[in-house]
């Protein structure tokens, strides 16, 4: 069985790890809106994100970025006052980075980058990035539109905020195969990740979302939303900010029955219901890998009815 999965940064690589233990061949479509370019570096937080939860060099606790991290180049870049200082870069993260930069540098495609950096981390997954071309979510707040990383780490989302674009989105191309895996899938699944700035983005690159409309495979959306509140993150501002209530079936309607065949809810919103739209309800806090395998494979099974 070939599973697809769309998936943001975290929320996209607990879920990830899920799936992964049931065992298919998983391809990830993952969001590379959050990238940024910060003291010359090329940054993928979501792709990393996944990477390095999948491969095993996460720092579980943070959520972000790699175990064991030291933070010196952090500290000597901010006794030159070299901006930006609020975005946290790790010593062994740099790395990372480096590499990237380089490959990035040299010609090489992002689709191309990745699979290099895999080759070390084995992440047990095919890893896409949603596409090779440059697409950056950018937050509109008060007139001005101010990069992703800078609205939500430097500003924690509290600032007033009109909207997000993606800029670049609508010149952009899919990264070879991902078209390609969601044609021949035999079940796309929605990572709990967050609707508006993880999942949106990949439905913005043209032909994305037409794909996954005309796949014939069943599309099931996780809800990133339990109980009327976003688990983690900022979801709840992002769909606030979109008008849209932070509920399972605020979400749910969102995606819409359009995109979406099931849509499976947390048992504390069992009563979600989305117009045109199988839901169902099963507990959904990603507690350990075991359950988020047991929470993937309902997912699919969902599809399957
Ligand atoms: P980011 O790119 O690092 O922000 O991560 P994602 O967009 O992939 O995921 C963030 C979302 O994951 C948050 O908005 C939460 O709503 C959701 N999330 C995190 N942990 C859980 C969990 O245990 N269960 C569910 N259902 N959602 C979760
Ligand atoms: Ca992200």
């Amino acid at each position: 069985m070939h599973v697809v999965v769309l998936a943001g940064g975290i929320g996209g690589a607990k879920f990830l790890s899920g799936v992964r233990e049931l065992g298919h061949e998983v391809t990830a479509v993952i969001n590379t809106g959050d990238d940024v370019t910060m003291h010359g570096l090329r940054i993928t937080p979501d792709l990393d994100s996944v990477m390095y939860t999948l491969g095993g060099g996460a720092d579980a606790e943070r959520g972000w970025g790699r175990a064991g991290e030291t933070w010196t180049v952090k500290e000597e870049l901010a006794a030159y006052g070299a901006e930006p200082t609020w975005f946290g870069l790790g010593d062994r993260d740099i790395a990372t980075h480096l590499v990237r930069t380089r490959m990035l540098a040299a010609g090489n495609p992002l689709s191309a980058v990745v699979e290099a950096l895999c080759d070390r981390w084995k992440p047990g997954v095919r890893m896409l990035p949603m596409t090779d071309d440059r697409v950056e979510t950018h937050v509109i707040t008060e007139g001005t539109a101010i990069h992703f990383q800078e609205w939500w780490v430097r500003h924690r989302g509290q600032v007033p905020t009109e909207r997000f674009v993606f800029t670049g989105a609508a010149a952009a191309k899919p990264a070879p195969g991902v078209l390609e895996a969601i044609a021949a899938a035999d079940a796309i699944l929605i990572a709990p990740s967050n609707p508006v700035v993880s999942i949106a983005p990949i439905l913005a690159v043209p032909g994305v979302r037409d794909a996954l409309v005309a796949a014939p495979a069943p599309v099931v959306g996780v809800s990133p939303i339990i109980g009327g509140a976003p688990v983690r993150g900022m979801a709840d501002i992002c769909l606030e900010t979109l008008g849209i209530e932070v509920t399972a079936s605020g979400v749910g309607d969102l995606y819409g029955p359009e995109l979406l065949d099931g849509w499976l809810v947390d048992t504390a919103d069992a009563g979600a219901a989305v117009e045109g739209v199988t839901v169902s309800a099963r507990p959904l806090w990603m507690t350990d890998v075991a359950e988020t395998a047991a929470i993937a494979a309902d997912a699919i099974a969902l599809g399957e009815r």
